[in-house]
């Protein structure tokens, strides 16, 4: 299973550091949380951040839009050098001609995000397009809330769908990873998880923080 920190805890005055620092760590790949004050509450950074401090790490960046009407940002964040881009079901009106959009790029993955309330099976119709289905283990918006367990379920039920159908599509979970809870997101079929604080906090500990997560697997 992979980790991907969540560079929106990362220390945003030291941001290029900050990516050299994670991936020199041990990270899998890079999650940046895009929010736009209206999908959800928070703002946070927007694509000329991502572009500023591409080149310091070849890992994949993982661009995890929570914002209404994301065909207008997908571009910018894939010219920045995202390698992936999920958007939320619930802010797509056209969601697959928005993931066809993303496939138009070159070596861009698609991921569909979905909010707690999100039934799995809505996915059902359009499961091909989708490289990652994305999973939110708490409400969107912040970092440093606490799991909700019955999303668990939500990740079986989802390997159950993507393997009964022979697709290579992973699941990302995303929100309130801790080391008591990751053995149970990779038992109940996570190829991904986010970590925030469990990967940041005590600053500039990220190898050992990695090395803890990785010891419950
Ligand atoms: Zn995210």
């Amino acid at each position: 299973m992979l980790i991907a920190p969540s560079m929106i805890c990362a220390d945003f005055a030291r941001m290029g550091q900050e990516v050299a620092a994670i991936d020199a760590a041990g990270a899998d790949l890079l999650h940046w949380d895009i929010m736009d004050g209206q999908f959800v509450p928070n703002l946070t950074i927007g694509s000329a951040l991502i572009e500023a401090v591409r080149p310091f790490s070849e890992l994949l960046f993982d661009a995890h839009l929570m914002v209404l009407d994301p065909d207008r940002h997908i571009e910018p964040f894939i010219l920045a050098g995202c390698g992936r881009i999920s958007v939320h079901y619930e802010a797509c009106t056209q969601l697959v001609r928005t993931l066809m959009l993303i496939r138009s790029f070159e070596d861009v993955q698609t991921g569909v995000a979905l909010n707690p309330a999100t039934p799995p099976s809505l996915l059902d119709a359009v499961l091909d397009f989708v490289d990652t289905v994305l999973v939110m283990t708490v409400n969107p918006g912040y970092a440093g809330q606490k799991f909700l367990d019955p999303m668990l379920r939500k990740i079986e039920q989802l390997r159950l769908m993507i393997d009964s159908r022979g697709l290579p599509t992973l699941i990302e979970a995303d929100g309130g990873l801790c080391r008591d809870n990751i053995a149970a997101l990779a038992d109940a079929g996570c190829d991904i998880v986010v970590g925030g604080a469990s990967v940041f906090a005590g600053g500039n500990h990220y190898k050992e923080n990695l090395a803890a997560l990785r010891s419950q697997l």
